[in-house]
């Protein structure tokens, strides 16, 4: 499927959000065991959910959806099932 740059950026800005959530994900789970700091683990969470509802959105009807799910240039909204790199310019 070709897509517009626009929609590409924007492909791109959410593959390298996937890669933070990640490397969030993790550091919430090293201070957990490692340093038993609950706090920070659940802080480190709650920032991670907080930017995934900032950052994950669907353009088209603005809700948040699962950024652990594969993303790819025909990928769906689960919301309005709209593609949602399709239709952006
Ligand atoms: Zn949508």
């Amino acid at each position: 499927m070709k897509i517009s740059e626009k929609a590409q950026a924007l492909l791109a800005k959410y593959k390298k959000f996937q890669k933070l959530d990640i490397f969030l994900l993790l550091l919430a789970a090293a201070s957990f065991v490692f340093l038993r700091n609950y706090v920070l683990a659940a802080a480190i969470l709650i920032f991670t959910f907080v930017l995934e509802s900032k950052v994950y959105i669907c353009p088209h009807c603005k809700k948040a959806f699962d950024c652990r799910r594969k993303i790819m240039e025909d990928t769906c909204c689960p919301h309005c099932k709209k593609y949602i790199f399709k239709g952006l310019d």
